[in-house]
């Protein structure tokens, strides 16, 4: 029973078995770091430039929480300020490239994720699993989809990523911005449209006929 009831031991032990020693090189950086700058030019993941305090001016804060946001578009920061003791958040984008769109009318204009928004926003009216952040999230996904084919793109290629977009979704917002979009006319031209929905999607199974083995 030897080294039983030796305080530490087993750290120790574990210690120096252990090629580098996390905990120790972290207090290194820290002190390497200490000469004024706090926070700069290490390179290490925790060591991101600070960001001026929105409350008390001061550059001095600490990351508290980093996660990715948007799908992926964004990295959001939760970060407590190291004077005053509160915390504010900052988003990481990368530096949007311009994406304009070619209308019929034959102007241009930027592309804009809010116009997306207002077009979808009036065929999911009283749709329930058409939440602001699920139209939030379409509006990111088409803009994503159309810059792939950016930096110029057509009004009409803008049209039909977001009916892809709404076809996944929701069946009745489907139809109503297609109504738009494709200009329906009559009842016929819904029913067109219902029809190759149908077609175009892999239909759910449903049970067996109601009746059988009963
Ligand atoms: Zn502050």
């Amino acid at each position: 029973m030897v080294g039983y009831g030796h305080p530490g031991g087993g750290l120790e032990l574990g210690r120096e078995t252990l090629p580098w020693d996390p905990a120790r090189s972290q207090e290194r950086i820290g002190a390497a770091a200490g000469n004024g700058e706090r926070g700069t030019g290490t390179g290490g993941g925790d060591t991101l430039g600070a960001m001026r305090c929105p409350f008390c001016h001061r550059a001095d804060d600490r990351v508290v929480d980093s996660r990715t946001a948007e799908g992926g578009a964004a990295i959001r920061r939760r970060r407590e300020c190291a004077r005053c003791g509160r915390r504010f958040t900052t988003y990481e984008r990368v530096e949007d490239l311009p994406l304009v769109v070619l209308k019929r009318s034959g102007s241009v204009e930027p592309f804009s994720r809010d116009k997306v928004l207002v077009g979808v926003r009036k065929a999911a009216v009283n749709r329930p699993g058409l939440d602001e952040r699920t139209l939030a999230r379409l509006a990111a996904t088409v803009e994503s989809r159309v810059r792939e084919d950016g930096p110029e793109v057509r009004s009409e290629e803008v049209g039909l990523a977001v009916l892809e977009c709404l076809r996944d979704l929701d069946d009745v917002a489907y139809l109503r911005f297609a109504s738009v979009y494709k200009g329906f006319e009559d009842v016929a031209d819904f029913e067109r449209e219902a029809q190759l929905l149908q077609e175009g999607r892999p239909l759910e199974k449903t049970t067996a006929p109601k009746g059988v083995g009963e």
